[in-house]
């Protein structure tokens, strides 16, 4: 033993930081479990059993930790999050719960108690498909305070009450503005819904201002949620320049607690020179940045989505879209925002810059054209070195998931929507459409990376959150495809404990470019950690939603909480 001990190198003996006699789940190739973790400066300087690395690590200015058996995972890393609008969606208010027509109607009449008489009332954003009547609020369910307008903030489609559509003047004899629609019910009366058409509401507040002062301290508190969330790392999947500034003055005052990949949404909506000269003009691409803050991916928005009728489907929304989305069109299949030609254009520009290239692709249809344009932009010059991807990708189809491992395509997914959405859109498309709705076992399958996200919008809660971004609870969906009817969604595409753990680990490291420095737990990696409640491996399925970070740990340093 002394002689084994005598020929390894001299030992380093200067941690700052072991934790020992836990569950160290390293995440490495072999997804070993290490009882103990040396950390010196921001990196890991060793993994094995609390013998090897007390005797290796230790010396006497080391903070030693008795984990007493408690579970360690790598930082987890949320590859798809919206930080800022999140963070500033409590910035001046908390926001109500509002998952009912009931309990909208509440919010309505306490917000009226309080407001002047004729003072708009605006509901903050809310997804139908999450509400328990799975149907969109019309006039009526919003007629509950005579004294004041109301508007009900549904994304694309907005529903307002009779006192703001007597305010805005909108009557059976509206035209319809471009593009959009003033849906009527069966009287031939205006129901209260607008598709695309909130603009005619005369004096309601569409969008609150803020400074950026104001803007810089939601997103510092939005991240500090995140780490406290066991977050390490984010991707956050649409910035324009001037949120990137935001970004860069937290950096500047050191205020970033996780680490942050940013995806530039670029407007497409515009003539394509134009689109295509600001991209040649960005003096931006993949990669540049450092470990804290970093460019990732270039990104397009290509279709609507399914939460308000728009994403761009193969098959048309049918009957129930009219209850869900006030759609009128039971053909409608949505909207395709960038033909074919315009998005192989726009992103040979993005790919000619050395960007990672995705889009925001919801329906089938849509899934189809992005897939198309890569396989354009394979065929001159191999796409996979890109680690180019599908974003969300959620109507999956097989002849889809065919091509992109034939070209090495990769996907960011939100598997949280197996929860939330599937038992409106069940109703809406029929459950043999959901067959594919993030395929997570067909992607490992295929050895298509997978890297898990939220997509978290709106809201400071990690679990009432849209989306919720509890990583635990996204792995714990991943895990069970259980939807919040409590229906098991085709349990064959169910994955494992370690695949679930990998997705918010390794791969969504490896989506960012990440994999050599952190998504996993080993020698000369970045010291990104989360201490856990309980086993992540031996807790019952259940409660894998319900484990609690004790501390995070980024770079060595602990972000949040305490051991
Ligand atoms: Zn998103």
């Amino acid at each position: 033993m002394v002689a084994v001990f005598l020929c390894l190198p001299a030992p380093a003996a200067d941690a700052d930081l072991i934790l020992h006699n836990g569950k160290i789940v390293t995440v490495d190739a072999a997804f070993r479990v290490a009882e103990a973790i040396a950390i010196k400066g921001e990196r890991i300087t060793a993994t094995g059993t609390s013998a090897e690395i007390l005797a290796a690590e230790r010396s006497l200015r080391t903070t030693v930790v008795d984990l007493a058996g408690k579970t360690v995972l790598p930082g987890l890393i949320d590859a798809h999050v919206h930080a800022l609008e999140a963070g500033l969606s409590e910035f001046r208010a908390p926001l109500p719960v509002l998952d009912s027509i009931a309990a909208i109607q509440d919010y309505i009449r306490t917000v009226a108690r309080s407001r002047a008489k004729g003072a708009w009332i605006v509901v903050p954003r809310t997804l139908p498909p999450r509400l328990k009547e799975m149907r969109f609020p019309t006039r009526q369910d919003l007629d509950v305070t005579p004294d004041h307008p109301v508007a009900f903030d549904g994304s694309y489609v907005w529903g307002a009450n009779s006192l703001a559509l007597k305010i805005s003047g909108i009557t059976h004899d509206t035209p319809n503005p471009p593009g959009g629609e003033i849906v009527k019910g069966p009287d031939g009366e205006p129901n209260g819904i607008l598709r695309n058409a909130s603009q005619l509401l005369k004096g309601a507040a569409r969008s609150e201002t803020f400074s950026t002062e104001d803007k810089v301290s939601a997103l510092a508190k939005m991240l500090q949620l995140y780490a406290a969330a066991g977050l390490t790392a984010v991707g956050d999947r649409a910035v324009t320049p001037a949120e990137v500034a935001v970004y860069e003055k937290l950096k500047s005052r050191q205020q970033l607690p996780v680490r942050v990949i940013l995806t530039w949404r670029i407007n497409a909506a515009r003539p394509v020179e134009q689109v295509v000269s600001e991209i040649q003009a960005s003096p931006w691409t993949t990669n540049q940045g450092d470990d804290w803050l970093r460019f990732g991916t270039f990104k397009v928005t290509l279709d609507g989505g399914q939460s308000v009728g728009t994403a761009y489907q193969r098959m048309p929304y049918g009957a129930f879209g009219r209850q869900l989305y006030g759609q009128t069109d039971p053909d409608s299949r949505g909207t395709l925002f960038i033909d074919s030609e315009k998005l192989y254009r726009i992103m040979r520009a993005a790919r000619d810059k050395g960007w990672q290239l995705t889009a925001h692709v919801q329906g089938g249809g849509a899934i189809d054209t992005l897939l198309d344009v890569f396989q354009r932009l394979d065929r001159e010059k191999p796409i996979a070195p890109s680690r180019s991807h599908v974003m969300h990708g959620s109507f999956m189809s097989e002849d889809a998931l065919n091509r992109m491992q034939r070209m090495g395509v990769i996907v960011d997914v939100q598997p949280g929507w197996l929860y939330f959405d599937v038992p409106a859109l069940k109703r809406v498309f029929g459950l043999e459409n959901m067959r594919y709705f993030f395929p997570l076992r067909s992607y490992i399958n295929r050895g298509i990376i997978a890297a898990g996200g939220s997509d978290h919008m709106i809201g400071h809660d990690k679990n009432g959150a849209v989306n919720a971004f509890n990583p635990f609870f996204n792995m714990w969906a991943s895990i069970t495809r259980r939807t919040r009817e409590g229906e098991v969604i085709y349990a064959q595409e169910k994955i494992t404990r370690q695949e679930a753990l990998k997705m918010w680990t390794i791969w969504a490291a490896y989506l960012q470019f990440g994999e050599k420095t952190r998504g996993s737990l080993e020698a000369g990696k970045f010291a990104d950690l989360v201490v856990i409640d309980r086993d992540f491996f031996a807790c019952a399925e259940d409660d894998i939603r319900r484990i609690e970070p004790l501390a995070t740990i980024v770079s060595g340093r602990m972000v949040w909480g305490r051991l």
